[in-house]
C-alpha cells in the first residue's frame, strides 16, 4: 500500500453536510473523497436535524446555523496550524457545525482542510450526485466515452447511481492541483 493510501486509511471518514450557502464547496470536497451531501433546504432546523441523523458537520456561512442549540461551531486552525488527527475527530464529532468566513470556494476548502486535518481520501466520488465511484478498466470504457478520450486518455471510473464516466484528464489534473494546494494550505488565485 502506498504512503498516501495509508494515510488515507488512518483519517477518520468525516462525513458532511454542505448547505446552499456554500454549495461549489461539495463538489470539491467529493473530489477528495469525501462524503459531501448538497441539502438546498433554507430551513435551518430540517438541516440541523439532518445532520444529527446522519452524523456528519454541517458546513455553513450562515452564523444562526453555527450557534443553534445543540451545536458546536468547531474552532478552526490557522492554516499550516497542527490539526493532529485526534483534534480533527473531535472536532468533526456528528452534530458539529463548521461556521466558514469567506465568500470563495478556494478559501472554504482551504478552511475546512486545515480545520479538520483532511487529506486525500481517494478514490473521489462523483461530483454531481455524491456516490462512490468505480474504478473501470479501459476496456470498460470503450463505447462509453467519446472516441478521442478512449484513444487519448488510460484511467477510467464509473458512477453507478447517474450512469456517468469520468477520466483522467487535463480538468482532472488542474482539480487535483486546486486541492492538493488547499489541503497544504497555500493560498492560491481567487474564484468563487
Ligand atoms: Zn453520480
Amino acid at each position: 500500500m502506498s504512503p498516501r493510501a495509508q494515510e488515507a486509511n488512518r483519517t477518520p471518514k468525516v462525513k458532511f453536510l454542505v448547505d446552499s450557502t456554500v454549495a461549489r464547496l461539495s463538489h470539491w470536497l467529493r473530489f477528495l473523497g469525501y462524503d459531501a451531501a448538497l441539502d438546498n433546504n433554507p430551513g435551518d432546523a430540517a438541516l440541523l436535524a439532518r445532520a444529527r441523523r446522519e452524523g456528519r458537520v454541517l458546513l455553513t456561512r450562515k452564523r444562526s446555523l453555527g450557534t443553534s442549540s445543540g451545536f458546536t461551531t468547531a474552532v478552526v486552525r490557522p492554516a499550516g496550524g497542527d490539526a493532529s488527527e485526534t483534534g480533527s475527530a473531535s472536532v468533526a464529532a456528528a452534530g458539529s457545525a463548521l461556521l466558514l468566513s469567506s465568500d470563495f470556494v478556494s478559501d472554504q476548502l482551504r478552511q475546512v482542510a486545515s480545520g479538520l486535518g483532511l487529506t486525500l481520501a481517494s478514490p473521489p466520488r462523483c461530483t454531481v450526485c455524491n456516490s462512490e465511484l468505480c474504478l473501470v478498466s479501459r476496456a470498460e470504457a470503450d463505447g462509453r466515452v467519446p472516441e478521442f478520450v478512449y484513444r487519448t486518455r488510460s484511467d477510467f471510473a464509473f458512477c453507478p447511481q447517474c450512469d456517468r464516466y469520468y477520466w483522467k484528464g487535463t480538468h482532472w489534473d488542474h482539480a487535483g492541483l486546486k486541492a492538493s494546494a488547499a489541503l497544504s494550505g497555500r493560498r492560491q488565485r481567487r474564484d468563487t
